[in-house]
């Protein structure tokens, strides 16, 4: 799932995952949990991460390559926030292509920077299972509380403004390459993330089945 800081890719991931019964492996899910266990591998990335800054692709390559060998993603996963550079997705495809595997598709949820700046200024995530929500647009039931596991809401500390910008200029300097990447090898489904979630989902949904191979 490709789109830049804001995009939807949280969101529309858990459900694909869901329609798929496949695993959803959020890159920036992972690397919280480790800043908040202060593993190794959080201390390491925190700096970055409160910067706004990418976290060095070797962490996070090894991160994901480790993840994606569980025995939960033996059918498959749908990968969120990750590869973000060329040399995480070539360093996935060998990864992959060692185990005789290979990436399906990969997804674009596309947004003009004026519906990012929107979203992401507005953004809440569970403390716990870190569903996201959004003031606006996609309310909790009841305030400050999860509605899937009621765990306690909290704004992230790299949506600040100036973090989002930094953020941002990053998505477009290193990530969009990677669009590329994959609209090369003919597995690109661009998406327009500038909808509603379930309007965003259907669209995706009948994209993913009508190029499916
Ligand atoms: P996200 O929740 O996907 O917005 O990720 C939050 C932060 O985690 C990013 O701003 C980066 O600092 C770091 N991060 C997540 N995924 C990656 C990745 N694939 N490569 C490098 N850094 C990442």
């Amino acid at each position: 799932m490709l789109g830049a800081p804001g995009a939807g890719k949280g969101t529309q991931a858990d459900i694909l995952a869901g329609e798929m019964s496949l695993p959803h492996i959020a890159s920036g899910n992972l690397l919280r949990e480790a800043v908040e266990k202060k593993t190794e591998l959080g201390l390491l990335a925190q700096s970055y991460m409160e910067r706004g800054e990418l976290v060095p692709d070797e962490l996070i390559i090894k991160m994901i390559l480790q993840r994606i060998a569980l025995p939960d993603c033996a059918s498959g996963g749908v990968l969120d926030g990750f590869p973000r550079t060329l040399a995480q997705a070539e360093a996935l495809d060998k990864g992959l292509g060692d185990k005789g595997k290979s990436i399906d598709k990969a997804v674009y949820l596309k947004l003009s920077r004026k519906e990012l700046l929107k979203r992401l200024s507005g953004r809440w995530l569970c403390r716990n299972c870190q569903t996201p929500y959004h003031l606006i647009t996609a309310p909790p039931r009841v305030a400050g509380k999860c509605d899937k596991c009621g765990g306690e809401l909290y704004q992230r500390e790299d949506d600040k403004e100036e973090t989002i910008k930094e953020r941002l200029k990053i998505f477009f300097a290193q990530t969009v390459p990677i669009i590329d990447y994959y609209r090369r090898q003919d597995k690109l489904i661009e998406v327009n993330g500038n909808q509603g979630i379930a309007e965003v989902a259907r669209e995706l949904m009948t994209s993913l089945r009508g190029k499916a191979k």
